[in-house]
């Protein structure tokens, strides 16, 4: 994986956002805090790595977690409406359809913190905001 520092936000539209991200076994060291610095200094609620320029399943979060090949084990029935936007398409906001809960990697979540999981695993995927109902 050849990365360039410092890291850079993507704005898109731009391929990476849009791709499905591998996979990620070897990560240097200087990602991750980058990341927690850029995510302070945007004051958003998650960054994924593709974001970032990285084509790697892992992303980070407001609350100081960090997930690596995250595995969601269960989603509830119940939706909610989330009002939603992204570091990476600034200016809009989309009305999303979200799970109200979320297990992934063995911790359940609900509410906000379920939204903004849902919302960096749909980054992992390929989808965003932007993509009219897709994410
Ligand atoms: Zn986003």
């Amino acid at each position: 994986m050849k990365l360039s520092r410092p890291l850079k936000l993507i704005v898109g539209p731009s391929e990476i956002l849009e791709t499905y991200c591998r996979p990620s076994f070897c990560i240097p060291e200087w990602v991750i805090p980058e990341m927690f610095a850029l995510l302070r200094e945007h004051r958003g609620c998650g960054l994924a790595a593709p974001q970032v320029g990285i084509d790697a399943r892992l992303f980070i979060t407001s609350w100081g977690a960090i997930y690596i090949n995250p595995v969601t084990t269960w989603l509830s029935d119940r939706r909610i409406q989330s009002q939603e936007s992204c570091l990476s398409f600034p200016g809009i906001v989309a009305e999303m359809t979200r799970h109200l809960e979320i297990e992934i990697c063995g911790r359940k979540y609900s509410g906000a913190k379920a939204v903004v999981l849902q919302h960096e695993l749909s980054h992992l995927n390929g989808f965003h905001i932007a993509m009219n109902g897709a994410a």
